[in-house]
This record gives C-alpha cells, structure tokens and sequence, in this order.
C-alpha cells in the first residue's frame, strides 16, 4: 500500500487536475491519497473529497512541513509518496515508485525530478544543471537537488527518524533525504518526472536569481556545518564525497555570483552601477523605459509639463527611429534622453552583441537627434562584463533603479492592477535618493497588449501627486548623480517639427 501525501493550502484552481492524475495512476497495487488541508477557506477540501481522497485538517500552524507531517502521521501504507496540489503526475508514476522498492530493497527513498508545464526560456539550463549536479553527487552519497513534489519513502524509515521534526533546512527535500540516507540508499531517478505549474517562476528574472541565489547561499552553509559536525568521523571512505561537496559549493557559488551580477538591477560585480543616489535630500528621479511608443509618451510628456517635472527617457534606438519627433520632444521640453540599446535583445547581456547593440544606439541617437547619451540603461537591468567595458570605452554610466513595480510582478500578484495599487506599490518604495522604474514602451512592440501603457498614463499624475505630499521634488537623473546629461553638451540646433512641438 502506497500513500499519497498532499499538503494543501486554498489550492481550488489547480488541485483538481493534480488529483485527477493520480486517480489516473496505472499501478495495479492499492494506494490512498491524502490531502492535509492546511485551513484552506476555498473549496480545497470539497474538491479534495469529491475525488475520493481524505481530508485531514490541521489549521494550528501555517506550514507545508507540518502539514506534510500531519499527513504522513495518518498514513497507512508502508511507502508515503511526497505530491504538491500544483502537479500533474503521469500515469506510471506510481508504478515506477513500486517497482523500484520492492527490487531494491537497500533503498529507503526515490526523488525524481520535475519539469515546467510552461517552460520559461531558461528552464533547460535549470533542468541541466539539476541533473548535473545529482549526476556527480550521486557517484558519492544522496542527490543534492530533490524535488519535493516527487519524492518518495519508506514509512519504517521515516518514522524511526522522527519524520520532518526539527529539520531546519529544506525539510520536505534535502534535510529529510539527508536523514534518510542514514538508514539507506537515496536514489534519483530521472524518468520519475512530473509536471509542475510554473506560478513558482512567474516573476521577474531578477527575482528569481535573487531568490536562488538565497536558497543557494543558506544550502552552502547548511552542508559546511553538516561537514563539521561529521568532522569527527572523518574516514578516508567519506572524503570523496566531502571533496565532491565542497567543490560543488564553490561551483554553485560562483555561479550564483555572475547570476546576480548578471541579472540585479543594482549587482556591482561587474562594474559601477547607479541604481540611486545616497542622499538625505528628499529628491526622486522618475524613469520610462522603452519608449518612444505612441500615444503613450506624448500623454506622458503632457502630464510631466502639466506638473513642471522633467524625467528621465531611456530610449530604444528602433523606436527613435520610428518616433524621432517625440524623441526631439522629449529633450526640447527639458527631459533627458537616456540610452536603452538598440534592439533591446533579451539576451542581450550574455555575449558582444550587447556591447555593439548599445554602441549602435549612440549612432542612432546621436544621428537623429544631435546628443551623445552619458546614461545606459541596460535591458530588463542585465548586465555583462562586455557591455560596461563598451560603456567604458564610450565614457558612459550605467543607471539602473531602485524602485520599480515592475510590470510582470505587480500583473502576477494583483492580476489587472488599478492605478491606485499601482501608484501605492511605487510610492511605497520610495527614499530619498530613489531612482523609479517605469515603463512608456514594451521593447520594440508597438501593436499588442503588453505595448499598451495606458495604465502607466493613468498612474503617473497619482504617482506624482502622493511623492509631493510626502515633500519629494522630482530631478532628472543627471540632476540626482550630479553628472552631465549628454556628451559634449547638446550638439547642434535641435528642428522639432510643429506636429510634437504643438502637443
Ligand atoms: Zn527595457
């Protein structure tokens, strides 16, 4: 007899499909499902028993481990199957788990791994870096990446180890496998795939690094005291592994190094980066990104006049050539033009092409409009070694934020925001010496739904209005850094024709 183990917090929307692939399961032998309701007040439960599985309440504490733990405590099968309500398990899932126990009986648990159901753009580096990393640990001990939405164990062994209590780290996943593998082998098996929901990866990269990069940092540390407490029995048998670990975390770490120079807006790791300025001085500098894109800038431009505020435009060379009225607009009434590259390719970080695209952009302006950008603004705030020599080179800055609601992440939290969550979620990160991110653009899109800023247009003049009660007054961002706005001043007389200049 297998149990399923599934905690469940108001897990309405995606618990259906999970429980009906597990009702699905091909294994002949018999298995049960429970569902431990972490004080769900949707329809978890209902939805829990309509496919047959039983519900176990336990609303004391707020926790997936302890509502796995009050789980795995109803079981009655003699192997307890870790699942998530986010998961869809394929049909052999279970037989696979089965077969594997009863021929080997030296194993006291199986992990396998999981894939996205929609797969964001870096998964497969995420999915060959999971299995690398179980590939070389396997050859010395248990695997390191464990999946807690398929993993599998023996309920002798888990029991005689008190379970999930007092794990501190990663309880469902490395700390239990850890303290499984005391009592026997942990494998991993590649082909025990599932398929999890990818709300754990819709944010904004940044966030996901940042957060990877914790989870990595507090893993690191979790298997340097495991080492020392285990240094006492330090045998010639164990030392491979040791070697093998230790390796590993320094890999691990340096990766997750570049990663957060690469991917956070304010990372110095590869150079100087301005993501605001250290100031007492209650002064804030509004950015827009992206732009320009029509009839978004110009309402902008309009709101900004109204106010008497300048801001700051980072510009994407492809859209000042299809805009370069609005651009010229933009410098005329004050504002300052910042460079956003040429192209704003995604990728545009992890090779030259990054350093060439921006230098293309300065052509492009400085062709078109008669300036020399001194800011850079790196797309999605991705930042490489190449690029900040470029910038260098080009005797430029580079200015990223400090606050920014960004767009991705308020849509993933608040669904459609209203302007007022909008404006709060800005306002509410705002010091003295911020520089805020906003968008009048999407890339080099013009025509679709994500290029339509409207909700920015509606948010700005509540925006601007809360700072100023707070007592901010608004610069530009050469104006916040003290450094000059262009390159040699601005070039040339500047022909703003009479359809921007009489907006
Ligand atoms: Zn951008």
């Amino acid at each position: 007899m297998i149990s399923i183990v599934i905690p469940a917090l108001n897990e309405e929307k995606l618990l259906p499909d999970c429980l009906r692939s597990l009702r699905n399961q091909d294994h002949a032998g018999e298995y049960e499902i429970i569902v431990a309701d972490n004080g769900s007040t949707d329809n978890t439960a209902d939805i829990a028993r309509q496919f047959g599985a039983r519900v176990i309440t336990c609303s004391e504490e707020k926790s997936v481990f302890y509502a796995r733990q009050v789980g795995a405590d109803a079981a009655s099968g003699d192997i307890i199957a870790q699942a998530d309500a986010d998961t869809v398990y394929p049909e052999d899932w279970l037989r696979r788990i089965a077969e594997k126990f009863a021929s080997r009986p030296e194993v006291v648990a199986i992990t396998g791994r999981f894939v996205y159901r929609k797969s964001p753009w870096w998964a497969g580096c995420e999915y060959f870096l999971r299995r690398f990393g179980n590939w070389i640990t396997s050859l010395f001990g248990p695997p390191v990446v464990i999946s807690g939405a398929t993993l599998a164990f023996r309920r002798w062994a888990f029991e005689s180890l008190n379970g999930y209590r007092g794990l501190t780290y990663s309880a469902d996943q490395i700390g239990i496998t850890n303290r499984l593998s005391k009592l026997g082998k942990v494998i991993y098996d590649k082909d025990l795939y599932v398929i999890t929901s990818s709300r754990a990866v819709q944010k904004p990269v940044y966030v996901i690094i940042r957060d990877l990069f914790g989870h990595l940092s507090r893993w690191v540390l979790f298997s340097i005291r495991e080492q020392m407490r285990s240094a006492h029995r330090f045998t010639w048998k164990t030392r491979p592994r040791r070697l093998a670990t230790s390796l590993l975390s320094i890999l691990v770490f340096v990766v997750s190094f570049s990663s957060y120079g690469y991917f956070s807006p304010s990372s110095p790791v590869f150079g100087k980066v301005y993501a605001e300025e250290n100031t007492k001085n209650k002064v804030v500098a509004l950015t827009f990104d992206d732009g320009p894109n029509e009839p978004y800038t110009s309402q902008i431009l309009d709101i900004l006049a109204a106010n008497n505020i300048k801001a700051t435009f980072f510009v994407i060379g492809k859209n000042v050539e299809l805009y370069p009225d609005i651009a010229k607009r933009i410098i005329a009434e004050g504002s300052v033009l910042g460079n956003h590259s040429y192209s704003h390719d995604a990728n545009h970080a992890l090779t030259e092409f990054g350093a060439k695209d921006l230098e293309k952009n300065q052509e492009t302006i400085s062709n078109t409009l008669g300036v020399l950008p001194y800011l850079y603004r790196p797309p999605h705030g991705k930042k490489s070694p190449w690029e900040l020599q470029a910038i260098k080179k080009l005797g430029m800055i580079e200015v990223t934020w400090s606050v920014s609601a960004n767009d991705q992440h308020i849509f993933a939290v608040f669904g459609h925001p209203t302007p007022e969550i909008f404006a709060r979620e800005i306002v509410k990160g705002v010091d003295p010496g911020a520089i805020v991110l906003l968008h009048d653009g999407y890339g080099t899109q013009h025509d679709n739904a994500k290029a339509d800023r409207s909700l920015t247009v509606k948010t700005l003049p509540l925006i601007i209005a809360q700072l100023k009660t707070k007592g901010y007054s608004f610069v530009t961002v050469p104006e916040l850094l003290n450094v000059p706005a262009y390159i040699g001043g601005i070039v040339g007389a500047l022909p703003v024709s009479s359809s921007a200049a009489n907006r």
